[in-house]
């Protein structure tokens, strides 16, 4: 499981950081909005100490409750397709090591995030660096329903592998609005991102990731 004890991020932490960036750049995600906001980041913070040496691989990690860390990359072309906008309302579905909504927060969008998995949750309530993020707003319960309460966002984020484009989510996205959700059961997903307009949607299908599932319901141990 995660550590909670209060951590440093030094020079070579942040040297590592920028070759990690450098590497997600030469592979096309250019946007400086994101590559700032994960530099400011520091992803080794989310890991067990045990991981830290590797924190700045390209790759998933284990984060607890069978679950992952997305892979930068992937952080960072979701990210990248979201189009965030300072103060966006943003909805993500998968809360998990909390990330993703960090990187979200640091590009000024205000952040309701789902997650399903109550050790996960409860971990979170205790993580640290989460305490300079209020703008988070964090929430045990099963992201196939969204967030009428908060309804409607501009931006909406699953960072699972949804077996189908759920119905609810769309539903709570503002005209305008966009949302990004890798949909595919099995190993690989293909990323989707989905407009809402005045009068329907628009869809473009992108490239193949491999997301742990979206599952219904909350896990409460
Ligand atoms: N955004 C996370 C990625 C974590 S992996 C990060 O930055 O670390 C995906 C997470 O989605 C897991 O924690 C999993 O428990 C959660 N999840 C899966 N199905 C869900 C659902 N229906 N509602 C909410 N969270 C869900």
């Amino acid at each position: 499981m995660l550590q909670s004890k209060v951590r440093t991020d030094d020079y070579i932490h942040k040297g590592k950081r920028q070759i990690l960036l450098d590497e997600i750049s030469n592979k096309g995600i250019t946007d400086k909005a994101v590559l700032n906001a994960m530099m400011e980041v520091p992803r080794h913070f989310f890991l067990d100490p045990a991981f830290e040496v590797i924190a700045y691989e390209n790759r998933a990690f284990p984060i607890g409750a069978d679950q992952t860390i997305s892979h930068p990359y992937t952080v960072a072309y979701q990210t990248h397709l979201l189009q965030i906008r300072k103060h966006d309302k943003v909805l993500e579905i998968g809360t998990g090591s909390a990330y993703q909504a960090c990187v979200l927060a640091k590009m000024g969008a205000r952040v309701f995030s789902i997650e399903r998995q109550k050790k996960l949750y409860d971990y979170n309530n205790k993580f640290f660096y989460l305490k300079e993020f209020p703008e988070i707003k964090r929430f045990l319960g099963d992201g196939f329903k969204g967030l009428p309460g908060f309804a409607p966002f501009d931006k909406i984020i699953v960072t699972c592998g949804a077996p189908f484009i759920p119905e609810q989510l769309l539903e709570q996205l503002k005209p305008g609005g966009i949302m990004v959700v890798p949909v595919g059961e099995g190993e690989k997903q293909v990323m989707h991102r989905i407009t809402r307009h005045a009068d329907g949607f628009s869809e473009e299908v992108l490239d193949a990731f491999s997301f742990v599932p979206m599952l219904e319901g909350v896990q409460r141990k």
